[in-house]
């Protein structure tokens, strides 16, 4: 876990599984595979196998040992709702977050089919705690399904991550969604994001702000 993250709209990272598969253009230049596949082969380095997916139980634990409440981006080199990641793992996860409930939680994922079924399995009828935020990414319209997904999600407080920003994201309707951010690709072969794609991600029918983007700008917006 890392105690300090340069990501602006967190305070920490916590990776419980690190490695992923891409499905999405939106993973075209994935900073965490980029990252991980520097240290491939080299023995014992915690990436030695590169970007492959793993569980790391050993990490399942530490948020109980961080006294401070910070807000935690989970799995910043991964994703949690992964196919590979087993439900029991998953269910591990949840219970330390739940435990651990000084923290908030950011849990951000591009599988937001399987997290909506994960949730429905774990709370019911129920939500997720409000300290335990459950958000998607989208990166053009093709992918603004995500947020239909997550609007059906049972989870108290709901996030959109615009970033990085491919496209227009069209029309779409974020009442019942907390909190969103927006922000452009960044790092060796970015592709610019348009201004206008920005302002249309935060001028949906809840009326966000309009201060204008630029690329590699990261906005937060609190929608409720
Ligand atoms: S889902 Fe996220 S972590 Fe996985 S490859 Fe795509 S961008 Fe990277």
């Amino acid at each position: 876990m890392a105690s300090t993250t340069p990501i602006e709209w967190t305070d920490a990272t916590w990776n419980p599984v690190t490695g992923c598969t891409k499905i999405t253009r939106g993973c075209d230049f994935c900073y965490a595979e980029r990252f991980s596949e520097r240290f491939r082969g080299v023995p014992g380095h915690p990436f030695e196998n590169g970007f492959d997916l793993k569980l790391r139980p050993e990490r399942l634990a530490q948020p109980l040992s961080w006294r401070q409440p910070r807000r935690i981006f989970v799995n910043s080199m991964s994703d949690l709702f992964h196919k590979e990641v087993p439900r029991p793992f998953i269910d591990s996860v949840f219970d330390t977050m739940e435990a651990a409930d000084w923290h908030t939680y950011q849990v951000l994922t591009k599988r937001s089919s399987l997290m909506v079924r994960y949730l429905r399995g774990r709370y019911g009828a129920g939500k997720a705690p409000p300290h335990i935020w459950l958000g998607v990414s989208v990166e053009d319209a093709k992918n603004a399904v995500r947020v239909k997904h997550l609007k059906t999600a049972a989870a108290s407080v709901k996030f959109v991550s615009f970033e990085p920003l491919l496209a227009t994201v069209g029309k779409i309707d974020l009442k019942g969604i907390d909190w969103a951010i927006v922000g452009g690709e960044s790092g060796p072969g970015a592709r610019p994001m348009a201004e206008e794609w920005a302002i249309g991600a935060i001028e949906q029918p809840w009326g966000g702000g309009t201060r204008k983007p630029r690329d590699q700008d990261v906005i937060r917006l609190k929608l409720s």
